[in-house]
């Protein structure tokens, strides 16, 4: 099979007939063998039904349906394991992503020069105020932190090779750094094309305010992830260390000041306090960090590699 076209939708029954029609003629023009796997994730209005209707009309037309809304990640984590096609595209189903962009993605992917292809909302049409600015801010953070040079971590539209989205689990609210997962999956062609971005048709946004909060907490939990997520210690150990050091040093000093130097009154010195306070700190820090080797020892991805090729085995 040559695409998968993955879309997560949550409450989207008015844009999905006028969506799949879309893709259909795009895919139909170019010939290729493809499916379209939509996941309702719990919606509460009529889009299961469309979905159906859907489907029946055209089997390329998959669905999965979740009994309750587990987000987008959860979304694209499952759509990304029912995938069996070389290409694997997913949109929003808004129809603020256009479908016209799928063969110049897939054949970015197919040439062999990327491994995920992300879009890029060059022209956005969303408010400026409470979406593209943020979204500019945050995009910068996530490209220090990751290392990505991409524009648009968030962009719905991304092509990617099989091998990708089968080696990666997407959880918790990841969707915004699928490229990043798959960096550290080993993928590191990642390209960026430029997508023709549309304001949303029908029904509302799913995602508030809170995006970016929950965005920016997730973007410390990458960068944290991926530099010791592997070995906890070496962070936690190393900061513990630290801490308890600094708080021996000055007790060390306290105690010549009282018995050598005879300064009276060591308890009621904020150095005194300063030094408890470090200590107890190092100690903490020092927990949390064989409680996180534990943890990982434990993890049942602590020995997944993703091999490349083997020689005379
Ligand atoms: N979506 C989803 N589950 C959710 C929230 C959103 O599957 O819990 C889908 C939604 O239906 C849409 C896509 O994710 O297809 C992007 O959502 P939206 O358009 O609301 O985000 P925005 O474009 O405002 O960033
Ligand atoms: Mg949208």
């Amino acid at each position: 099979m040559d695409i998968s076209i993955v879309i997560p939708l949550y409450n989207e029954e008015e844009s999905l007939p006028e969506l799949t029609a879309w893709i259909e003629r795009v895919v139909q023009a170019h010939q290729f063998s493809y499916e379209i796997i939509m996941i309702d994730d719990g919606s509460t209005d009529g889009s299961w039904e469309v979905l159906q209707q859907l489907s029946s009309r055209n089997p390329n037309v998959k669905g999965i349906r979740f009994q309750r809304n587990y987000g987008k990640s959860a979304a694209l984590n499952e759509g990304f394991k029912a995938a069996s096609g070389e290409v694997v595209i997913t949109m929003d189903a808004d129809m603020q992503d256009s479908p016209d962009e799928i063969p110049a993605l897939r054949n970015m992917i197919i040439e062999g020069k990327y491994d995920i292809v992300s879009g890029w909302k060059k022209k956005r049409y969303d408010n400026a105020f409470t979406k593209n600015l943020p979204s500019k801010l945050f995009n910068a953070a996530a490209r220090r932190m990751s290392k990505i040079h991409l524009h648009d971590f968030n962009c719905g539209l991304k092509a990617y090779r099989k091998r990708v989205v089968k080696s990666i689990e997407v959880y918790g609210e990841m969707h915004r750094y699928v490229p990043v997962l798959a960096k550290w999956a080993g993928f590191r062609k990642i390209g960026e094309k430029i997508v023709e971005h549309r304001p949303r048709k029908y029904g509302v946004t799913k995602f508030g305010w809170s995006r970016f909060v929950n965005g920016f907490l997730d973007l410390l939990t990458i960068f944290f992830m991926g530099k010791f997520g592997k070995r906890p210690m070496h962070f936690f150990g190393l900061w513990g260390t630290v801490f308890f050091l600094f708080g021996s040093l000055i007790f060390i000093y306290l105690t010549i000041s009282k018995f050598f130097l005879l300064i009276t009154g060591m308890t009621q010195r904020p150095l005194f306090f300063f030094a408890i306070l470090a200590m107890i700190i190092g100690t903490q820090l020092f927990l949390a960090g064989f409680l996180g080797e534990l943890i990982s020892r434990n993890s049942s991805e602590r020995n997944q590699y993703l091999i490349d090729g083997k020689i005379g085995l």
